[in-house]
């Protein structure tokens, strides 16, 4: 699914070169639900920026899903985004005035899917994250867990290879958390492949895998002996 090898990304300042990866070599395979933890500085979201196509390395390979990445233009990585990967956020990032339905679709309308066909999988997204009777239902009706579920849904909608979320719980209450930790897991036992960035150790047991990041290399991969199951 996930494959990188030899990932180097280079900053400059000013002339100061700035390495936030330095080699770094990543295997996630299909169904496989990872946590990277790691201490502020140590390349954690340029990370994530690679892996959600969002920038490419300065040096390394990345295969997502059959397609090399690492060197696609930036209409190419659009286009990459888009068909394949779902993107979480600390801060939820949907639209104020827009119902959840409406923010579900959004993805949807802009790959140019008809009305029909958009209502229809938009349900469906809100029914997996348990929210089919909150479809109506703007933000500020809802609760934060109830809004990140929401934001799930819409990274979903478009079946994306991968789900790439960036302290998913970061602004959420611990019961919240488990809440959305509970829908991660549903959906990796659904056959979802999920990828978190978190600095919470104890959220980071509801997964499968922790992936320490330390001055732009990985310092330790190692499975989780006994994952917590959410409530
Ligand atoms: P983390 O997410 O783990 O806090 P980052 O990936 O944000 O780490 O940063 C890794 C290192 O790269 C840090 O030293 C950071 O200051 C530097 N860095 C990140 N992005 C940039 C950028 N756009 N320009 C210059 N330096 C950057
Ligand atoms: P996080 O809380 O995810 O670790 P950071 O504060 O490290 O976030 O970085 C936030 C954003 O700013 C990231 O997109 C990162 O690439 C960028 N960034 C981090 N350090 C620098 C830097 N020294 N110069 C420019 N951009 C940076």
């Amino acid at each position: 699914m996930i494959d990188l090898k030899g990932i180097k990304k280079i900053y400059a300042n000013g002339d100061i070169q700035v390495a936030a990866l330095n080699g770094v070599n990543l295997h996630v395979g299909s169904n496989e639900f990872v946590a990277i933890m790691g201490p502020s500085g140590s390349g954690k979201s340029t990370m994530m920026n690679i892996l959600g196509c969002l920038d490419t390395p300065s040096e390394g390979e990345y295969c997502l899903d059959g397609t090399d990445v690492a060197k696609a233009s930036g209409d190419e990585l659009a286009v990459i985004r888009n068909r394949k990967i779902g993107f979480v956020f600390q801060g939820f990032n949907l639209l104020a005035r827009t119902t959840a339905i409406e923010n579900v679709e959004l993805p949807l309308l802009y790959a140019g899917v008809g009305s029909k066909e958009r209502r229809a999988r938009a349900i469906t997204a809100l029914e997996s994250v348990g929210l089919g009777n909150r479809i109506h239902h703007r933000p500020k009706e809802l609760s934060g867990g109830q809004q990140q579920r929401v934001a799930i849904a819409r990274a979903l909608v478009s079946s994306p290879s991968i789900i790439l979320a960036d302290e998913p719980t970061g602004n959420l209450d611990s019961r919240s958390s488990e809440e959305v930790m509970a829908i991660f897991q549903r959906l990796h036992a659904a056959g979802n492949t999920i990828v978190i960035v978190t600095h919470e150790p104890e959220i980071a047991e509801f997964t499968q895998r922790i992936v320490r990041f330390r001055d732009g290399h990985i310092e330790k991969d190692e499975i989780v002996e006994n994952q917590r199951k959410a409530q």
